[in-house]
């Protein structure tokens, strides 16, 4: 390797940690404005953020980024493309080349119409009236078309946009994998209703003292492996995990004082999220390789704490004395009927209140609905119809109304077209991963029945965290599991479970 390739390496590296570190005030503002910022402060905190975001913007577009990443690309600094300096650099011309291509006045247009779209979005929803949203609804498909076209893409233009969520993922794979999620998901489902059996949701439909639910949630979280030392939980209306910088991530929750479940699994989630950035490698922060590797990585994660290990059997066998103890309303509660209530399917319609099962079917139908509108095969108009016409299809009932059906989401009116294959995608990675981890560790159940998770959160950290962006998720996945994603694990994973829950 040439001394001047080396320079050019360590002077990108250098100049994308300190644009990590300015994004990261932009994060911690953000965290700030969604906990503790009094509402008065709106105005400035906007002024504040506007300015940083554009700093971040403008200093990763600079011409110099791009004449570094040449010079290197041309050295054999990149030649081993395992290497971590060809994966830095991959990811580095990846982002750049997104950023560059995407016209100023385009950003801007797209900035000024969804933050419309989404006022007028939540006025359709709330008269439910689906012609009020319509017109911006195509100002923000005609966008994103335009946005795909700039970034260009091999096949479709819908492949271009799910690439902001799921690098290197595409319309085609998802497809395949979906369609047989979706040809077996439906008839479980549907097995499910038909069985008749219904858990008694009252036992956590109930009175849990919001301050002994935070002391519960607290504990499972550590239990699982947050680090409270390098990490916090707070309250907000949304519950979301952001990481700082190294040695401070931080995730939030809501709470019910007439629920159980919505904190606790939220918690864990949320935890799961920040097990992974917690995860991450110190050395490499402000670098891809210190980056999360995307979104449906990242849910699987969080989707694997909260379901896989917070809803399953081994975990309450230790938990569920503790809850009696903590909670008056469960005592006397037998721990199956506790357990079949934290774990009832049913089908409904809006998704975040979805169960583990019939979540993914919301999602499978987001999907085939986007993937037609950028193929042009249903008009923005039609909308509401092939909605309810596929709900139907998938959950065997129609919305009474749009506000229960296609205007439930903030989604599409903030542009965030792409984004939601990507929760199915945590679902099914988690599931694949879980099933290897199952393997590779002979006691794993044993040791959640005894309360300890170490040995999961370890082989997590070894097999997926450490490497951040090194490798795409497809590659990943092969890596950890021998095998591309597939629908089987996750399937089977729930056919057990709840076969053995609804007696089916
Ligand atoms: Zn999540």
């Amino acid at each position: 390797m040439t001394t001047s390739a080396e320079q050019a390496y360590n002077e990108l590296i250098a100049t994308h940690r300190e644009i990590a570190i300015l994004g990261s005030c932009e994060s911690l503002l953000g965290w700030d404005e969604r906990t503790y910022m009094p509402r008065g402060g709106a105005e400035g905190r906007s002024r504040q953020v506007a300015l940083l975001s554009g700093l971040v913007h403008e200093r990763f577009t600079d011409k110099k980024i791009g004449e570094l990443l040449s010079v290197v690309e041309e050295s054999d600094l990149v030649r081993d493309t395992e290497s971590d300096a060809a994966a830095n650099v991959r990811e580095i011309r990846r982002e750049y080349d997104k950023q560059v291509k995407l016209p100023k006045e385009l950003v801007e247009e797209m900035a000024r119409i969804t933050s419309l779209a989404q006022g007028v979005w939540a006025e359709a929803r709330e008269k439910s009236d689906f012609s009020l949203f319509e017109p911006k609804l195509k100002e923000v498909i005609d966008l994103k078309k335009r946005q795909a076209e700039a970034y260009g893409y091999d096949t479709e233009p819908y492949d271009a946009l799910i690439d902001d969520y799921e690098p290197y993922a595409t319309v085609t794979t998802i497809s395949e994998v979906f369609a047989k999620l979706r040809a077996e998901l439906v008839p479980l489902v549907r097995a499910i209703v038909e069985s008749g059996k219904r858990p008694n949701m009252s036992i956590i439909e109930n009175d849990f003292p919001v301050n002994l639910q935070e002391e519960f949630g607290k504990e499972a979280a550590a239990a699982i492996g947050f680090d409270f030392n390098i990490g916090r939980l707070d309250v907000t209306t949304h519950p979301f995990c952001t990481t700082i910088g190294p040695g401070d991530v931080r995730i939030t929750t809501r709470f019910n004082p007439k629920h159980l479940g919505q904190a606790l699994f939220g918690i864990m989630h949320e935890a799961g999220h920040g097990i992974y950035e917690q995860g991450l490698l110190d050395e490499n922060y402000g670098t891809p390789l210190g980056e999360a590797l995307s979104l449906g990585i990242h849910e699987s994660q969080s989707r694997m704490w909260e379901n896989l290990v917070g809803r399953s059997k081994p975990f309450w066998e230790n938990f569920y004395p503790k809850a009696q103890s903590k909670f008056p309303s469960l005592k006397g509660v037998a721990f199956d009927d506790f357990f079949f209530a934290i774990n009832n399917v049913e089908p409904s319609f809006i998704r975040v209140e979805a169960d583990e099962v019939t979540y993914n079917l919301h999602i499978l139908l987001r999907f085939e609905i986007e993937r037609d509108l950028f193929r042009e095969k249903i008009k923005p108009e039609d909308l509401p119809s092939a909605w309810n016409e596929k709900f139907k299809e998938f959950f065997g009932i129609t919305p009474k109304n749009d506000a229960e059906g296609c205007l439930q989401d903030i989604h599409w009116s903030a542009g965030l077209f792409g984004y939601f294959a990507t929760y199915a995608l945590g679902n099914l990675y988690a599931s694949q991963f879980f099933a290897k981890a199952e393997n590779a560790i002979p006691d794993l159940k044993d040791n959640f029945r005894r309360g300890n998770f170490s040995a999961l959160k370890k082989w997590l950290n070894e097999n997926i965290h450490v490497y951040g962006k090194k490798y795409t998720a497809e590659k990943l996945c092969e890596r950890v599991t021998g095998k591309p994603l597939s629908h089987e694990p996750m399937m089977d994973y729930l056919k057990a479970k709840f076969g053995e829950l609804y007696g089916i």
